[in-house]
């Protein structure tokens, strides 16, 4: 690429993105292509001369573009939203042309200074208290791993860093079955081992944790000479919602000094509406919690705040300095790298300014609130069909349904090929998961730019 081409590239990239989404609604939700079908057109060796960029840009739209699956589709009711409203956009549009790393306040000090006042905006936004302070993590995976560090750390008196964790207790990690399998993953980098991570049965329609389970478990485990480290409470799982009382789970952890990481990576943002919070009742008690504006909320991804109690504690775990990175001279100041495990991080408060400045949150509660009307009236609508069966009841705007209309078939078999039709079809695009053991289909309604016209459709 030419150096005085920049200019014009970058506006043709943004007058494409412009087009992109308004011609979204047109385009089939899920990418239509058969494996390999992407790859078959990729050179296989890398070009040794620079290409010119209208042929590289043609490439783009000949072969990426129809490989891509549209997240940004209204009708896109699978797994869970990933928003990237396009005020977020222009953001990172800045944000990339500046290309700054932002791991230390003096490394780009606007990039510290902003991320503090919008974590706290998101703070004031949810209804935390002031307790809590905040970092924006690359991915919830990132912050939940973090939080089982802490969690480790403060169970065995900051040692495990210092001296590994063969000749220490045995750690003991507690949560329900319904949490993301990123909390699987942290448990096993975290070195804690997959046979400490002790799930507990749940109960009720919000699948919450066994609070007498959890009791009970945790006195076997420090009769028997583990250590238990902490809980893992789920507001929102992935697969139908599943959330614990967090309050019991608080006053649980309270009683056995154990540090609380609640994770509402979906239903975090709902929180911003007042009349949703009864979903984490009793959170202000919690060690950590992470929400990610990356998934409803609209800030693009990646975008995950992780809220702190005591950020402390966070450092004390992660933070290291050798000489190249201390900051002499700008002491005092945060370094956020030190409240994370990755020492890079891009500038990702500049999105979440622009999201909340552009829509403010009147807007954005709006949205939220339609959707979960949107996704009850879809679940009213699927109830009233005959054969359908609303298999778990809408957490927010997420719920479960089956098709049942097979008289001694296979069920499963079945569902899962009404799923695949559905997504070839291409108007919407739904994904799957097991409820006790069998085949559910998942709704959610959460797409920035979804009319009420969508769920119809989708029901239709
Ligand atoms: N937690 C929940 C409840 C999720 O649904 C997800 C992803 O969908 C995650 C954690 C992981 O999020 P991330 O992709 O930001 O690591």
């Amino acid at each position: 690429m030419r150096e005085n081409e920049f200019r014009e590239w970058s506006a043709r990239a943004a007058e494409w993105g412009a087009d992109y989404r308004a011609r979204l609604r047109d385009l089939p939700v899920r990418a239509q292509t058969k494996p390999g079908d992407v790859a078959a057109q990729l050179e296989p060796s890398p070009p040794e001369a620079g290409e010119a960029m209208e042929d590289i840009f043609a490439d783009f739209e000949r072969i990426v573009v129809p490989g891509m699956t549209h997240w940004q589709h209204p009708r896109f009711f699978a797994y869970f939203p990933a928003n990237a409203a396009p005020a977020s956009v222009v953001a990172e549009y800045l944000v990339s042309a500046m290309a700054a790393q932002c791991m230390l306040w003096q490394t780009s000090p606007a990039a510290t200074e902003m991320e503090t006042r919008v974590v706290d905006w998101l703070r004031q936004a949810l209804g935390l208290p002031d307790r809590f302070s905040g970092v924006i993590q690359d991915s919830a995976s990132s912050a939940t791993l973090a939080a089982i560090l802490v969690m480790r750390e403060r169970a065995l008196g900051w040692k495990g860093n210092i001296e590994g964790l063969s000749g220490q207790p045995k750690l003991r990690v507690y949560c329900s079955g319904e949490v993301h399998t990123s909390v699987d993953r942290a448990i096993w980098v975290a070195g804690i081992g997959q046979d400490n991570l002790v799930r507990i049965p749940v109960q009720g329609a919000n699948r919450a944790m066994d609070s007498t389970a959890l009791e009970a478990a945790i006195s076997r485990d420090i009769e028997a000479g583990f250590l238990p480290a902490g809980i893992i409470a789920s507001v929102g799982g992935t697969s139908v919602g599943g959330t614990d009382d967090v309050a019991g789970v608080v006053e649980i952890a309270r009683r056995h000094n154990l540090y609380v990481h609640v994770d509402a990576a979906w239903a975090g943002s709902a929180m911003i509406c007042p009349e949703f919070r009864h979903w984490w009742l009793g959170v202000e008690g919690a060690d950590s919690i992470v929400f990610n504006p990356h998934k409803w909320l609209g800030a693009q991804f990646d975008c995950s705040v992780q809220f702190i109690a005591n950020p402390d504690e966070q450092v004390r775990t992660l933070a290291i300095q050798p000489e190249y990175l201390k900051t002499h001279g700008a002491d005092g100041m945060i370094n956020y790298s030190e409240w994370s495990v990755p020492l890079g991080r891009r500038f990702r408060a500049l999105k979440i300014w622009f999201l909340l400045r552009a829509y403010g949150l009147r807007h954005l509660r709006g949205m939220i609130r339609n959707h979960v009307a949107w996704s009850a009236k879809v679940a009213d609508r699927l109830a009233a069909e005959p054969g359908f069966e609303i298999v778990t009841p809408p957490m927010l705007s997420l719920f479960s349904f089956r098709h049942l209309a097979v008289p001694d078939g296979d069920l499963d078999a079945h569902n899962l090929d009404l799923l695949r039709r559905i997504n070839d079809d291409g108007r919407i695009y739904l994904t799957q998961t097991r409820v006790d053991g069998k085949v559910a289909i998942r709704f959610q309604a959460g797409q920035f730019d979804m009319r009420e016209e969508d769920a119809d459709m989708a029901v239709d």
